[in-house]
């Protein structure tokens, strides 16, 4: 056996994990930039929560609430002008995966004087601002990974940096943020987490203890599959997503995605797919083109999920994620094209070329509305 660990985030995991911990965020420094959508963090009581600890601890704070859904480098780039007038001594997400991945190139961008589109040398002069992640929805487990993926618009992609430096130092994980959240947004973030501990199940850079985490992540997206299905959201439910999200999230800190993302990520740039039901339209899919080159862990994904068949996977994914947009033959090609740009192409476990992910794209979307 050969391989790494490193999950450096201490992750606090509980109800009122904030309140709790307030000497937590005293160590951090006395100067916090909150990094927020406009919405997220007021609607699930995060931002109270924090707001009353900071003051209890004598932190002073300013709050940064624009940040957009899939954020692009020029509003990362707009934050970060915010935190070099405030001069703090460290960082504050709050939100689903977009305000954390921001607030990861805000740590960074506050104290090196580089453009946003600099973030991707992945190698900074100074290291970046403590990073602390409050998420609120269940699913990108950017609290534990280093990954920032940002919109480039320039490229028509996303794009994502990170480096061990851009880990989040504490992550404080309470289920009670998430239950605002709307139907289909616990739907679809579920389903990116589950991509994630699939993908980093079934790619080349998987380890030995990365498949621990996935597997147990996918176990517990099964024994959340009838509550997702019917819309019964209780606590414990809500509870085992963000838990199930987590691991999910330490696994690709150690494997990446695959094709996966990179195809999601033009559902996403051309079409307005929310991130997580862009992976959940290719999932099925993508286990079928992989299933020869991986049929025992295909075989043990589909026990763990308590189903038969790729069949029955593919009318799960039907049922939860049932409008698609349909593709022209451009489009298609021209996804593809940019997905075998993708750095997370080459993980996939069978190589594959843009023809490939043309079928796989055609495949995933034909005869739906
Ligand atoms: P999101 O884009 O952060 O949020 C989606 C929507 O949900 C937003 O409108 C948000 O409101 C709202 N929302 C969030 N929490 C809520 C709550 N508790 N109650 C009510 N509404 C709430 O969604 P996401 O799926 O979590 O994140 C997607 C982003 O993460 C993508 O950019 C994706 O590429 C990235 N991602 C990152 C990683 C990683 O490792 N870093 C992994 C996978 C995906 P606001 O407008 O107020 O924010
Ligand atoms: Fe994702």
């Amino acid at each position: 056996m050969e391989f790494k660990f490193h999950i450096p985030t201490k992750v606090i995991f509980g109800c009122s994990c904030v309140s709790k911990n307030g000497s937590e965020f005293a160590k951090l420094g006395t100067r916090a930039f909150i990094v927020t959508g406009r919405y997220s963090a007021r609607a699930s009581g995060a931002l109270d929560d924090l707001q009353n600890i900071l003051e209890q601890e004598g932190i002073k704070y300013h709050i940064y609430d624009e940040i957009e859904n899939n954020p692009s480098l020029e509003s990362v780039g707009r934050a970060a002008k915010s935190a070099l007038d405030f001069k703090p001594d460290f960082v504050v997400g709050i939100g689903g995966g977009s305000p954390l991945d921001a607030a990861k190139a805000v740590a960074v961008l506050a104290v090196n004087n580089i453009e946003p589109v600099e973030l991707y040398r992945n190698e900074f002069i100074v290291d970046p601002l403590p990073i602390v992640a409050i998420p609120t929805t269940a699913g990108t487990g950017s609290e534990v990974t280093p990954y920032s993926i940002l919109t480039r618009s320039d490229l028509q992609t996303k794009m994502s940096f990170g480096n061990e430096h851009t880990f989040p130092r504490l992550a404080f994980m309470d289920a009670a943020y998430t239950m605002s959240l709307p139907y289909d947004v616990t739907v679809n973030t579920a389903v990116d987490a589950l991509s994630h501990a699939i993908e980093g199940y079934i790619c080349r850079r998987n380890a030995p203890m990365s498949d621990i985490l996935a597997e147990r992540s996918i176990e517990m997206f099964g024994e959340c599959v009838g509550a997702l299905e019917d819309n019964r959201m209780s606590f414990e439910v809500k509870e085992k997503l963000l838990y199930m999200a987590m691991l999910a999230g330490m696994v690709i800190s150690h494997t990446g995605t695959t094709i996966v993302h990179g195809l999601g990520y033009s559902l996403t740039y051309f079409k307005k797919l929310p991130h997580g039901k862009a992976n959940g339209v290719l999932l099925s899919e993508y286990l079928r083109f992989n299933f020869d080159s991986i049929e025992m862990k295909i075989q043990t994904i589909l026990k763990l999920l308590k189903l038969s068949s790729i069949s029955d996977f593919k009318a799960l994914m039907d049922r939860l994620m049932p409008d698609r947009p349909v593709l022209s033959s451009q489009e298609v090609e021209m996804y593809s094209a940019l997905a075998m740009e993708q750095k997370s192409t080459a993980n996939n476990i069978r190589t594959v070329n843009r023809q490939d992910l043309e079928a796989i794209l055609m495949k995933s979307l034909e005869n739906r509305r």
